[in-house]
């Protein structure tokens, strides 16, 4: 997708959620260059209150929210909106999509970027046609699923319109492959292993004196 296409719309949001546990450089380095592709000044970051898709968050949203504001602080790309912390319940990316439109004018065109690893489970999501139809998912590259990502858009046949599948066809944006995940940060953390780099000082910082992700993570149900 091209800066030109995305800017067809009135006003535009780009968006991105997470769950932010920690936020890391290859959240900061993928929102960014697809920032500067599709031709928008404000990434709106958007941290998960209680996500649908995990089985349980690691730091409390308090501590997630503080790392992902330090991380950004200073940078005025970025704006952190904690709508989905306020809110009770689990987040669905349609009611938040709603949300902002609340906030932003009903004719705001909503940019909604997820990772190369999101895109086989897009059916899974709670009225996911609806979120189709409301707002442009946009694909950011992520090893090593960026690899499989024509089998994996092939894959989405039948099970979403074919609309949907020609439109994600089209949503994905090149950006840097960068192999950081908080699954392994959090892990490191475990190991007593250094996380610098991973994710920027002023969350290292946090992380170390709040002792956050110390304990050994319970395996989860999926
Ligand atoms: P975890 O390891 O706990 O699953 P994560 O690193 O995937 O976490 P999330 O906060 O769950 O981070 O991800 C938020 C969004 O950012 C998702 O759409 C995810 O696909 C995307 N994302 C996360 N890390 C990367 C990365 N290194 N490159 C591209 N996209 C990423």
């Amino acid at each position: 997708m091209t800066g030109e296409e995305a800017s067809t719309e009135r006003r535009r949001l780009l968006v991105f959620g997470g769950t932010f546990d920690p936020v890391h450089n290859g959240h900061l380095i993928v929102a960014r260059y697809v920032a500067e592709a599709l031709g928008f000044a404000k990434v709106v970051l958007v941290p998960t209150g209680v996500p649908p898709h995990k089985s349980g968050t690691r730091a409390d949203a308090k501590w997630r929210l503080e790392m992902l504001r330090a991380a950004v602080a200073g940078d005025d790309l970025f704006v952190v909106d904690d709508l989905e912390m306020r809110r009770q319940g689990q987040s669905y990316t349609f009611d938040t999509i709603m949300a902002l439109r609340r906030q932003h004018g009903w004719d705001t065109g909503i940019f909604w970027v997820i990772g190369a690893d999101m895109v086989e489970d897009l059916p899974k999501w709670r009225r996911v046609r609806e979120v189709l139809d409301a707002a442009r998912i946009i694909i950011a590259a992520r090893p090593p699923w960026d690899q499989d990502m024509p089998r994996i858009l092939d894959g989405l046949a039948g099970r979403l319109s074919a609309e949907h599948v020609a439109q994600l066809r089209k949503s994905v944006v090149a950006t840097p492959l960068v192999d950081i995940s908080s699954t392994d940060i959090r892990s490191r953390v475990r190991q007593g292993k250094s996380i610098k780099y991973l994710t920027p000082e002023s969350v290292v910082s946090i992380i170390d004196a709040a002792l956050l992700y110390k304990e050994r993570e319970i395996p989860q149900k999926s």
